[in-house]
């Protein structure tokens, strides 16, 4: 069976780490920033994207330096709004089935906005791309390890706030050199108590003592990247044993110089020690990319075969934010899909 473009398009995926403010469609980042006067480097489309896109091996603080511009555009309601939608309809239109949208709303206030009016306006371009897709999705609210931590515990309080509106889980994002993550555990057991999900960026530049204090001080059910956790078996043993997610950001990874070459990257390692793995986006416009383009670049880099690829699809699904009950529907629902698209060679591994 040909594991082509088509067929990767074609099978049920989730994309659980994909950045609003990263993800826009080149055309509307260029639209609204000429309807609201916001500077951009270039007004020629095709210059745009070129610009967007880091050079690979860049840093993180390079690759960070684009969200200046894409952030500017969404300081209103209706911004918002419409680039939630345009990513659930985007992600729809390629068989995502399931897509968890992060972003940090502190850093849309400039022109006015209250936290709570921005976190609205991104659950009613969600709810739109679900009424006029059916894609399913859940919102995730990222705080900044640059911020005060106080920053964070008022970031707790509006993820709790929206919590039965579609606010799945808090986040964790930004340098880690000098701003660990334990800085920030108040706020992480908080939204635990609010019986909510932790996600943290953590291993992307910064060893797995990062990744250790994610998971032992926050609480994280799942890990943002997880690059260097490769450099600590025991602790790989505990992200392996209590099932924790790694979100694997491909293309993204080595554009922030986090591995040299996507041949270095140890997701085949992860994949086939049986660590519960999937394939995420991270920032679909900055990164040029899609779930379909990730999934294959895995194909074609580290020769997965059909299983490998039903195998991930599943950890994906597994890996998704929503209840119990919810999930497993889903999960249900993929893996007779996903079988439908892609008979599996040996019959153990099905599901
Ligand atoms: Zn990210």
């Amino acid at each position: 069976m040909q594991l082509d473009r088509a067929l990767l398009r074609e099978l049920p995926k989730t994309d659980l780490h994909c950045h609003l403010d990263g993800s826009l469609r080149p055309e509307t980042l260029l639209e609204l920033a000429v309807a609201q006067g916001v500077e951009l480097p270039t007004h020629d489309l095709e210059e745009l994207r070129r610009e967007l896109v880091p050079p690979k091996g860049g840093d993180l603080p390079g690759y960070l330096t684009r969200f200046r511009w894409t952030v500017s555009v969404l300081q209103t309601e209706a911004a918002l709004e419409r680039v939630a939608f345009e990513l659930g309809e985007d992600a729809a239109e390629e068989s995502v089935w399931y897509l968890e949208v992060r972003y940090a709303p502190f850093l849309h206030l400039e022109q006015g906005l209250s936290p709570d009016a921005v976190v609205e306006a991104v659950l009613a371009g969600l709810d739109r791309a679900h009424r006029d897709h059916g894609i399913r999705t859940g919102l995730i609210l990222t705080s900044l390890r640059t911020d005060e931590p106080s920053r964070s515990l008022e970031l707790a309080d509006l993820a709790i706030r929206y919590h039965d509106a579609g606010v799945v889980a808090l986040d964790l994002a930004g340098s880690e050199d000098g701003f660990p993550a334990a800085d920030h555990q108040e706020a992480f057991d908080r939204v635990r108590h609010a019986d909510m999900f932790v996600t943290v960026h953590a291993g992307e530049a910064f060893g797995p003592q990062s990744i250790r204090q994610a998971i032992h001080d926050c609480g994280a059910n799942r890990i943002g990247h997880g690059t260097r956790l490769i450099e600590d078996p025991d602790l790989m043993d505990y992200v392996d044993d209590h099932r924790i997610g790694v979100e694997v950001c491909l293309t993204s990874n080595v554009q922030t110089g986090a591995v040299a070459r996507m041949e270095d990257h140890p997701f085949p390692t992860y994949l086939r020690r049986g660590l519960r793995v999937s394939l995420h986006t991270d920032n679909r416009l900055m990164s040029h990319t899609d779930s379909t383009k990730e999934l294959l670049t895995a194909v074609e880099t580290f020769g997965l075969d059909a299983d490998d690829v039903r195998r991930l699809l599943l950890h994906g699904f597994k890996s998704t934010f929503l209840a119990r009950e919810a999930k497993a529907h889903l999960l249900v629902q993929a893996g007779l899909e996903i079988d439908r698209l892609l008979p599996s060679s040996d019959p153990a591994t099905q599901r």
